[in-house]
């Protein structure tokens, strides 16, 4: 630090200063954000590629900020990771995607999952699973009707532990997927341990599907899907070349900006009903 000489260490302290500021008044206004309602969750829609139908929705969540407006999770999703506010935030955004669910079947639709994003952190609370099987029954929902996505990065993080933590997940009837699938290095044998039901292609890979390295993943990795009887999900999906491609490979389902953004609860309602199911 020395070397740098007496303003640039300044600066240095300056910036740092400022970006702990930022920090604090962020994690203080997110310690309060669930109680004064302010997030608000998105869903976007998952559409089975064969059909053509709307099967499911991923729900996203956004900070709805009394001064800054909509603040998108990537913000703010590392804070809460960091001061253990995921565990309550992530217990909202499963209760909040039961009520969705919920007003679904009052609408007489049944079949259809709705797959929340989980951190490590939840997935390694001793009684996660047992919580999570009192929340379903406590508010009527079927659990096969909620997905669970946890990234491939953070499973290989601990993948024994993980290991545990999914099997009893598994034995509530959730279902659970492997997100940004191809980016955390899991081996085969390992993938082959995880119980889960899904791989969800990291939208990295599909990039452009029409430059060859990452068409030959992309096949890869739906290959790999398919031979150890998993389902395959591509995200990210923004072109018709892309959709064609996933369609020509025999992928399961995609979501992505061609099809949809994440909508209002309202919305996603308005579209699985209007969807000859
Ligand atoms: P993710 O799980 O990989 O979610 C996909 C992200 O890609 C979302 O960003 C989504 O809006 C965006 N996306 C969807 N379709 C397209 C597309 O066609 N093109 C492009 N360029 N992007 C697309 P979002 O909503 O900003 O979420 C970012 C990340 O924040 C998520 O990545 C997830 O890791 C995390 N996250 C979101 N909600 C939650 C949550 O409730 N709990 C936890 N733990 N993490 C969450
Ligand atoms: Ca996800
Ligand atoms: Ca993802
Ligand atoms: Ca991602």
């Amino acid at each position: 630090a020395k070397a740098l000489g007496k303003n640039n260490s300044q600066f240095y302290s300056s910036e740092l200063n400022q970006i702990v500021h930022e920090h604090l008044m962020l994690e203080a206004s997110l310690s309060k954000a669930i109680g004064n309602r302010e997030m608000v969750l998105g869903y976007q829609p998952k559409v089975d590629l064969r059909t053509g139908k709307v099967v499911g929705a991923e729900a996203l969540v956004r900070w709805n900020h009394p001064e800054n407006g909509i603040v998108l999770p990537d913000k703010f999703i590392p804070v809460a990771e960091e001061t253990g506010l995921i565990v309550p935030l992530g217990e909202w955004v499963i209760i909040e995607a039961c009520g969705a669910l919920k007003a679904l079947a009052r609408l007489g639709v049944h079949d259809f999952v709705i797959s929340v994003n989980l951190s490590a952190r939840q997935l390694r609370q001793r009684q996660f699973a047992a919580q999570l099987a009192r929340t379903l029954g406590r508010l009527g929902v079927n659990p096969a009707n909620l997905e669970l996505e946890v990234t491939e990065s953070q499973l290989m993080d601990h993948p024994d532990e993980a290991m545990e933590a999914l099997a009893e997940l598994k034995a509530l009837g959730v279902r659970l997927s492997i997100d940004d699938f191809g980016t955390g290095y899991s081996s085969l044998s390992h993938l082959q341990k995880f119980p889960v039901d899904f791989i969800k292609i990291d939208r990295s890979f599909l990039g452009e599907v029409n430059l060859d390295a990452h068409a030959v993943i992309t096949r890869a990795i739906i290959a790999l899907g398919h031979n150890l009887k998993l389902k395959v999900i591509a995200e990210g999906v923004e072109t018709l070349e892309q959709l064609t491609f996933l369609r020509t490979h025999h992928c399961d389902q995609m979501q992505g900006h061609y099809f949809s953004p994440a909508l209002s609860q309202k919305s996603l309602e308005e579209m699985v009903c209007s969807d000859t199911r």
